[in-house]
């Protein structure tokens, strides 16, 4: 893929958007997982519900350095991504520019949320029961499971 110098990067949804163009834009950062899927220079149109969203369909905890993901976890990660923009544009009926202002606060009702929200006041991951956890990344709410998607070294802060 040509890098232009417009800063903005690939739309998840555009079939050029591999698992190895993913793995491409991955490679080598040091920031944490979750502000870089949000940075719009990386990838378009990521939302703060989207990724934590797509970081729990993964298992991945949202502060791993971007670069430390094994070529299996950037393919989950790639495929979650899919997953809950199509789910969300389902449920809104709308056009993918309505996902590209980054910010992605408002609807927590366009589509079948299972971790954004719930972090705040503990409730149960539907995948494993254990109370979901609400921490700030980068600036952003960040909502997560502690079990689902466990840090690569075991420091809990
Ligand atoms: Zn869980």
């Amino acid at each position: 893929m040509t890098q232009l110098d417009g800063r903005i990067g690939p739309e998840p949804l555009n079939p050029a958007f591999s698992s190895s163009a993913l793995a491409n834009l991955l490679v080598g950062r040091r920031g944490k997982l979750k502000s870089v899927l949000l940075d719009q220079a990386v990838i378009a149109g990521l939302g703060n519900i989207y990724v934590d969203e797509a970081l729990h369909r993964a298992g991945l905890h949202p502060e791993r350095p971007a670069g430390t993901l094994a070529p299996e976890e950037v393919r989950r990660l790639h495929r979650a991504i899919r997953a809950v923009l199509r789910e969300g544009l389902a449920n809104r009926g709308t056009t993918f520019s309505s996902f590209q202002n980054g910010r992605g606060e408002a609807g927590d009702n366009l589509m079948n949320l299972r971790v954004y929200g719930r972090g705040r006041t503990g409730e149960p991951c539907l995948s494993c029961g254990q109370p979901l956890r609400l921490a700030t990344v980068g600036g952003r709410s960040t909502h997560y499971c502690s079990r689902c998607q466990p840090a690569v070294r075991d420091s809990s802060s």
